[in-house]
This record gives structure tokens, sequence and C-alpha cells, in this order.
């Protein structure tokens, strides 16, 4: 028997749809992702981008608190071993946040298959999914949530200082305690790296923004905001050579390499941002449904979470180059689960 809905990613929009669909007694069926060496290196495991992170202070509804009493009586104790709960009072961290978000799909029947899907079929109805570990599925309809993945230039010191100074993400890790009064780098010349220099501004006390050309990407008013902040140096014509940093310490600077022949220099920075773009997971996908230039599902209607095919919808930064947040990945995975609850309802597939 074909599934209603089967969900493939388990963000914060694959949850969300789950709940949603759950809810509506639809029986969803998530495939969350494999866990594999594969994975863990491409980040890509289980639980989303935020299972990467520490403390989520944006997501509305997790004020700092002592949480540790809520988490064990929320969570089943079998995945509580996948927690390291913080004694004293914190705002919710990424991996929490996701194992709350799964408990609470799998609490109103929520089947969850450890697993990556490595094919679909959205050609024929129903669609067919498969499994790494070889197993067929269908679905009636399907919510695609599979998320996307920070660029990172592929350098070994990047790879080992990864949560103790390196980050991709400013607005979510930028008021960390170690990245306060301190110089900081950020590298990419983007939209993306002027707003995360801007935004680490209200902390550090100089941003480097290390750029392998001598004009920004960026917009206008972007450009203008980076050239016109007292805070920001810029390091034009550089790039990033490696993450400097100790066992003990984390970052503590950058060697720059310079794109016009000069030698290497180095910078003093307790940080190292990457701002280079973000890839999403739609691989599997290719050939199946639109995507844009970028390689994202194009939504085809504003508003509205639909794809190309029809039954087939898509949430969270897979869909999304733009806001890139977990309570807007969450509020489209709502989306996409209404979306597909009343396509069923029209269709009569109850
Ligand atoms: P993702 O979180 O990307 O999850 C998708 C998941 O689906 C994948 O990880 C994988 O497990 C699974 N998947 C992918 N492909 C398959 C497949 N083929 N089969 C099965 N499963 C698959 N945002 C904030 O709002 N606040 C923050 O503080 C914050 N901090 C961040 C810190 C870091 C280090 C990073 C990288 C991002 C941070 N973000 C933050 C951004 C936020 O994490 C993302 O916007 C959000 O997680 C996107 O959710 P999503 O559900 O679309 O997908
Ligand atoms: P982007 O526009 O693709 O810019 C990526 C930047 O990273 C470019 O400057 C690029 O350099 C640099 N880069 C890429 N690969 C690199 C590498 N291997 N080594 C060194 N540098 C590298 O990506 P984005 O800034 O993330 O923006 C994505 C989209 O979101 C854009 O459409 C943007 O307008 C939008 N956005 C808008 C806002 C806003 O309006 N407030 C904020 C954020 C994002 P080159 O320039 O040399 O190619």
């Amino acid at each position: 028997m074909a599934e209603r809905v089967i969900i493939i990613g388990s963000g914060p929009a694959g949850w969300s749809a789950a709940i949603y669909a759950a809810r509506a007694v639809l029986k969803p069926l998530v495939f969350e992702g494999a866990i594999t060496e594969e994975n863990r290196l491409q980040g890509t495991l289980p639980l989303g981008q935020l299972a990467l992170t520490t403390e989520v202070e944006n997501y509305a509804g997790f004020p700092a608190g002592d949480l540790k009493h809520f988490l064990q009586t929320a969570i089943v104790p079998e995945r509580l071993q996948y927690l390291n709960i913080l004694e004293e009072k914190h705002a919710v961290t990424g991996p929490e946040l996701m194992e709350l978000m799964r408990q609470q799909a799998f609490n109103f029947g929520t089947r969850i298959v450890t697993d990556d899907v490595v094919e679909v079929d959205l050609k024929r109805r129903p669609f067919t999914v498969k499994t790494r570990e070889g197993n067929s599925h269908e679905a009636h309809a399907l919510i695609i949530a599979t998320g996307a993945r920070a660029n990172y230039l592929g350098l070994p010191s990047e790879e080992a200082y990864k949560n103790r100074g390196v980050s991709a993400c400013a607005v979510c890790d930028g008021a960390l305690p170690r990245f306060r009064n301190k110089p900081l780098v950020v590298v990419g010349g983007g939209d993306s790296a002027v707003e995360e220099a801007t935004f680490l501004t209200k902390y550090a006390s100089k941003v480097h923004m290390v750029h392998r050309r001598d004009k920004l990407r960026a917009s206008m008013i972007m450009q203008e905001r980076a050239l016109g902040s007292p805070k920001i140096q810029m390091e034009w014509n550089s790039t990033l050579g490696e993450v400097l940093g100790s066992d003990k310490e984390g970052v503590t600077g950058a060697r720059l390499g310079s794109t016009l022949g000069g030698g290497d220099r180095e910078l003093a920075a307790s940080g190292v941002f990457l701002a280079i773009g973000h890839t999403p997971n739609t691989g599997l996908l290719k050939g199946q449904v639109e995507l844009t230039e970028k390689g994202y599902v194009k939504w085809t209607m504003p508003f509205r979470t639909t794809t190309s095919v029809e039954g087939v919808f898509a949430a969270g930064d897979v869909a999304d180059d733009y806001y890139r947040q977990a309570i807007t990945s969450a509020g489209t995975g709502c989306m996409a689960a209404l979306d597909a609850e009343r396509w069923l309802a029209a269709k009569g597939i109850h």
C-alpha cells in the first residue's frame, strides 16, 4: 500500500511537516538520513544543520533557563543518550531542539526510518523512493526537506576548528563569548559575507573581510555598509590559506595568501566565518523536479510550497537560498504539510 505522504529530511522543516501531517492523521513516514561517515564529513547527518551547532538563541520559545528537567521528561530515555545536556542554565542547543522536534513528531504517530533516500521516481504515480539499504517505498505525496549545507574551502585546519572558532553562520554563533571584543575573519564577498561581517561588528573589536578579488559581489547597498563601517577592514585580493589555532584555545588567527602573487601574512583572530555560498541537498532530485539555476528546488507559486511535480512539495533550506534560518524552515515545513494535506483531500486520497 502506498503511503499518503513521505517526508525526506530531518531538520526543522522535516519535523515540522511531520508534526502537522501526523496531526492530520496522514501517518507520515520520515526518512531522517543515515548515520554514515560520508554524511558526517559533508554535514548531512540526521537532525540537520542545527545538530552541528551549540546554543540556538533565536528560535522563539526557548529563553535560557534550566532545561535539564524538561529535556529529561520530554525525550524518551533511549534518545537522551545522544544528548550532552548542560547542567547550567542555557538556551536550547541545536541537538536538543532537534531531539525535541523529532520526539514531538514521533508522539503524534510519525514513523521514522534512519536511512538516506538515494533515488526517487516522480514520473510515475504513486511516487517511488529507494533507500541506501536497498528498500523501496511508494507515496502519493512527497515533501522534500533535505536542507542545504554551507560551503567550506576544504582546508584540513578549517575542519579541525569547526565549533571551536570556525563557523559558517554568524547570526547563529556570533554572540558566543569567544568572539566578543576580539578580531574576527569573514571569508567571502557576497551579500552573505557583508551581512555576516556587519552582524559581527556588534561583538567583535574588528572584522577582517577576506575576499579573493578587489571588488565585492554584494549589492551596492550592502557594499556601502561594509566599506562604510569603521570596524570592517577589507583584505582585498586575499585567500584563506590556513586557520591557525591550538587544542587549548581553538582559533587564534588566519594565514592569508595573495591572489596577486604577494607573500603570505598572518592575522590574529578568535573566529573565522565562511560565507562563500551554500549547496542545496538536491543531488537525488536532478531530472525529477525543476531546480533553480543554483540547484535549489523551485517553488512554483508565491506563498505555496508546490513544485513542478503535482503532489511534490518542498520546505526549508532546500528551496530557500535567502532566509536560511531554523524558524523559516519550520514555517515552510508546516506550509508543506498543509499543502500536501489539501492536495490529497482534493484528489480524494484518504
Ligand atoms: P537541514 O537542517 O539542512 O536538515 C536537512 C537534513 O535532512 C540533513 O541534514 C539530513 O540529515 C537529511 N537529509 C538530507 N538529504 C537526505 C536524503 N537524501 N535522505 C534522507 N535524509 C536526508 N538557524 C537559526 O535559525 N538559528 C541558529 O542559531 C542557527 N545556527 C546554525 C549553526 C550552524 C553551524 C549552521 C550550519 C546553520 C545554522 N542555522 C541556524 C541555520 C539552520 O540550521 C538552517 O536554516 C535549518 O537547519 C534548515 O533546516 P532544514 O529543515 O531545511 O534542513
Ligand atoms: P554569493 O552571492 O554566491 O557569494 C559568494 C561569495 O563567496 C562571492 O563573493 C565569491 O567570490 C565567494 N566565494 C565563493 N567561492 C569561494 C571560494 N572557493 N574561495 C573564496 N571565495 C569564494 O553567495 P551569498 O553571499 O551567500 O548570497 C546568496 C544569495 O542570497 C544571493 O542572491 C544574495 O543576494 C542573497 N542574499 C541577500 C542578502 C540581503 O540582501 N540582505 C543577504 C544574504 C544573501 P567571487 O565574488 O569572487 O565570486
